[in-house]
Formats: C-alpha cells, structure tokens, sequence
C-alpha cells in the first residue's frame, strides 16, 4: 500500500480543495453548479417546500455557514434577516449580490414582504422596521424568471468563482458559455411558445412570482395575493369578474403557498388550477412548462 505522503496531503486538502458556497434558493443551485461544476460545493438555504420570504434557517445549515468561503444573495426578504447574522459568524466569508446589474421591477399590488437588499443597508435601525417594509413594498425580489436576469446572474456568479479560484478560470469559462447557450435556447424555445399568443396576455397567479417572465416576454400576471394576504370575499369578487372578461384560462399555484383560494376561483370559473414553483431545480424546462401552460399547449 501506498504511503500517504505530506505532499500528497497537501494537495488533497489545498490545491484541490473545492470552494464551498451557499445560495438561498434551488435555482440559484442550478446556476452555480452549472458554473462550477464539480469545483464547487454547493449547499441550499431555504430547503424545498419553504417560503423565501419567511424562511428561518436550521440549526444545522449554521455548520455550512461556518465553512463557507461565498454567499450567493439573490435578494429574497429572508436574506435581509440572516446575512448579517451569517456574516458575524463566518467573517472570512464574501457575500456576492447575484442581482447586481438588474433593474428591479415594481409588483403591480401586492407583495408587503418584498424588499431590496441594497436598500436595506441604508436603514439599519430596528424602529424603522415597519416603515421600511412600506417603503420598498414594490420591489420585486423574483429576478431569475427572466432569461436575461439570468444571464447577469450568470455573469456575476461566474466572476465570483474566477476571482476566488483563479487557477480554475478556463474551466468556469467553458461552463459559463455552455450556460449561457442553455439560457438562449430556453429564451428561443418560450418565445416560440408564445409566439402566436396576443400582446398583453394575462394569466392569472396566487402570488406573484412571474412578474419578470411577464414582462421579458410582453404578458401580463394578476396576482390574487394581494399585498401579501389573501383576497376578502368583496376583493375575490372582482378577481373573478376580471377573469372572466380577461378569459383566463388557468389560474397558476405554487407548493410554497396554500391553493384554497385558487381552488375557489377556480371552481367559479371553471379553469384549471396549475401549480409551478418559481423555486424549482430544473430551471429551462420549468420557464418552458409555464410558457406551455400560458399558451395551453400541454
Ligand atoms: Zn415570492
């Protein structure tokens, strides 16, 4: 048997030692695997089935906290809450803010959850809390449903790693330009989806993740969430009525949140409910099933 020499030991543990990263959703998973390959340890914050907005980290996801060299922020509120948290306890880790370069969108009427991280820097004291909340009510953190969006997102995760591991930047560059191909063939294949659809096509959501996917390919959602709660009986009256003379065909849900109040509409109206998560892996192939979706073609 081989002896285990000092050399070998070394550069196991340091030349070829993988970057250990942490992102906050499953689709921003998907893109730093795609880029790092398998130069990168990835592990997930807001685990699957969670919300977030709301979600609280378990004890346990400290441990990787600790041992990361790079967060990957994306924007989501539960990020305003734990990443100075995070950073008091890993103070050797880089936070890199994924929406960086991307105008933010504002949410039609809803969302008192939504707020922008850049702007959370600037108010850090507690009492203003509440009036913060009100005062970035419309930005909308749901940046990666756009192709484009994503495509930044890409850019920013992919100087990240070079900067961290320069040793390895042909390979993040090979991965970046076979991602970013994907990205442009997801676009080409939803635009071809949507292609006979009219200008301004509604589709109606619980809450409003699409915003960014609706304005990158010229539909429109209506959320029934409105402001974070659900609708009262008069407010789902008129969603109903708008439906109708919008001629909705499906209303979309998503695991995270409860559907009853879909499943109300949806009864009325005699449409069908469709439940797509904007936090699922398989990031193409979701964009293209809600592209399907909208244009009824499943
Ligand atoms: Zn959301």
């Amino acid at each position: 048997m081989k002896k285990l020499t000092l050399i070998s030991l070394l550069s196991s543990t340091l030349l070829f030692a993988n970057i250990n990263a942490i992102v906050s959703i499953l689709p921003q998973k998907t893109f730093v695997e795609a880029i790092g390959g398998d130069k990168v340890n990835v592990a997930l914050m807001v685990l699957p089935g969670n919300s977030p907005h709301t979600y609280e980290p378990k004890p346990s996801q400290m441990k990787d906290v600790a041992g990361a060299e790079l967060y990957f922020a994306i924007g989501v509120e539960f990020e305003n809450v734990w990443l100075d948290k995070f950073k008091n306890l890993n103070k050797r880790m880089q936070v890199i803010k994924l929406s960086s370069g991307i105008e933010k969108l504002l949410m039609t009427a809803h969302h008192d959850e939504a707020h922008d991280d850049e702007a959370h820097d600037e108010h850090h004291d507690e009492h203003h809390e509440e009036e913060h909340a009100e005062e970035h009510q419309g930005n909308d953190p749901h940046i990666w449903t756009s192709p484009d969006n994503v495509k930044i997102i890409a850019g920013n995760i992919y100087e990240a790693l070079t900067k961290a591991d320069p040793a390895n930047e042909s390979y993040y560059k090979l991965n970046f330009q076979k991602f970013i191909s994907l990205i442009a063939e997801t676009d080409r294949k939803i635009k071809s989806i949507l292609s006979n659809r009219p200008k301004g096509t509604k589709f109606m959501v619980f809450h409003p993740s699409w915003g960014y996917f609706a304005q990158a390919y010229g539909l429109k959602q209506l959320p029934v969430e409105l402001e974070g709660k659900s609708p009262k009986p008069k407010e789902l009256i008129a969603l109903i009525k708008e439906a109708k003379e919008e001629q909705i065909s499906a209303i979309f849900t998503q695991p995270e949140f409860s559907d009853s109040i879909a499943k109300v509409m949806a009864n009325e109206l005699h449409i069908k409910v469709i439940k797509v998560s904007p936090l699922a892996p398989n990031w193409s192939e979701n964009l293209i099933n809600i592209a399907n979706a909208i244009a009824d073609k499943e």
